[in-house]
């Protein structure tokens, strides 16, 4: 692109996808403005997120390959052929999810990827990363947005061409659109919560690798994904008033002896009491909305479209939004205008469905994969 007629896109937040993003926009020669109002997560020692680690499907793959990324992130994941099983007994299942083509799901630290796809940007001279610079207003006809400075405790404003946010499932952006646009615009908070365990590498060498675990008890379930280190990370999804009526070590051991007896036999006591005592359970939210453009701000990411977790696919979508972008990008001569239009009537079907599946998929995973499928039934029964 020719420097004089570079265009300068702003992109609020550096998670995920505004990371991704903004390495895409970067390539195809835009000139970049990320702001994110955490610090540098390269800089933490412990970088707050929600889960340590997320399954990565063939979506993310695709817009990793974008920029170059896809082998070096899949040689820092576990691959996951399968789903195992684990019933109260403690007997296990392994249900493969692809047994024609060999395709599966790779476990990745949620930590790693954000901090590779920020590091790559420090090779693009046209990325600039504003660290400790919250957005606090956007006006789309003025095309302008303004930021707190949270170190210099000083606002500031810019006007740059075209603006994306991925500031996540509580975006400000989407906020003020709602405020000042037509966009419809829902969300749910289902009445199950969750907590995350962990299965330290000196035990979780006894898991049955390269699988993601599951323990479906009927209305709540635990998972298990696992890590390079082969620790593994576990997560207790259930009804809030469960999780309440666990409130001494002793009901907390009662309830893992008769429920998860074979995770019990693998941790020891005083981790799982420590783990699940730290935290409150976290809640989980869906949020639908659309358009997802307005004049030249685009919605992407949880920012339009935060889902629950048990499809593994909220930070998938978020990525698919980034290759969609690119595509249409090149399909329409970098046109944003109408680019951005696009976008919305190209992605609100998908997404819509993607987030009720991912509503649908709880009840899958805690209960329905202990079941014979409807149609094997009717198999069986008729022959
Ligand atoms: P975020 O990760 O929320 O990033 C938003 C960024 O914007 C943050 O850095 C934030 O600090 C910044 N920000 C926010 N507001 C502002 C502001 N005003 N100004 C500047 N910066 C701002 N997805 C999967 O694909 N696979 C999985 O296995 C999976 N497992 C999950 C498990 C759990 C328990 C949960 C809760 C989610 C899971 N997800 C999974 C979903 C995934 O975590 C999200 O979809 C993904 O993180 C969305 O990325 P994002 O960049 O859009 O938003």
């Amino acid at each position: 692109m020719d420097k004089d007629k570079q265009k300068t896109v702003a992109i609020i937040g550096a998670g995920l996808v505004g990371s991704l993003a903004a390495n895409i926009m970067a390539n195809r020669g835009y000139r970049v403005e990320l702001f994110e109002k955490r610090q540098d997560i390269r800089k933490m020692k412990v970088a707050k997120g929600r889960s340590i680690n997320l399954a990565l499907s063939n979506r993310a793959r695709v817009a990793l390959r974008i920029i170059g990324l896809e082998d070096e992130v899949l040689k820092a994941s576990t691959p996951m052929k399968g789903r195992l099983i684990h019933d109260v007994n403690g007997n296990t299942k392994s249900v493969p999810y692809d047994s024609i083509n060999g395709q599966c799901l790779y476990s990745i630290s949620r930590n790693f990827l954000n901090k590779l796809l920020i590091q790559e940007m420090e090779n693009k001279s046209d990325i600039k990363i504003n660290f400790n610079c919250k957005l606090v207003d956007a006006d789309f006809t003025d095309q302008k947005i303004t930021f707190l400075n949270i170190e210099k405790s000083e606002h500031f404003s810019l006007n740059p061409d075209f603006v994306i946010a991925a500031d996540g499932a509580h975006s400000v952006i989407r906020r003020v659109m709602q405020h000042r646009c037509k966009i419809n615009y829902s969300q749910t908070f289902i009445d199950h919560g969750y907590i995350e365990l962990t299965l330290d590498s000196n035990h979780g060498h006894l898991m049955v690798p390269n699988h993601l675990h599951i323990w479906p008890r009927g209305t709540f379930m635990m998972i298990a994904l696992p890590n390079l280190d082969g620790s593994w990370t576990v997560t207790l999804f259930m009804p809030f008033e469960k999780f309440n009526a666990l409130k001494t070590s002793d009901k907390l051991l009662s309830f893992f002896n008769t429920t998860f007896p074979d995770f019990l036999a693998l941790t020891t006591s005083s981790q799982l009491i420590k783990d699940f005592f730290r935290k409150q359970p976290l809640p989980l939210i869906s949020v639908k909305c659309e358009p997802y453009h307005q004049k030249r701000f685009l919605l992407i990411g949880d920012a339009a479209h935060a889902m629950v977790p048990f499809y593994g696919q909220g930070m998938n979508a978020g990525f698919e939004d980034c290759s969609i972008l690119s595509n249409l990008l090149d399909r329409h001569c970098d046109n944003v205008d109408l680019v951005f239009e696009r976008f919305t009537e190209l992605r609100r079907k998908d997404v819509f469905a993607i987030c009720d599946l991912a509503m649908y998929n709880y009840e899958e995973m805690r209960d329905l994969v202990t079941k014979t499928s409807y149609r094997l039934r009717k198999s069986v029964d008729e022959t």
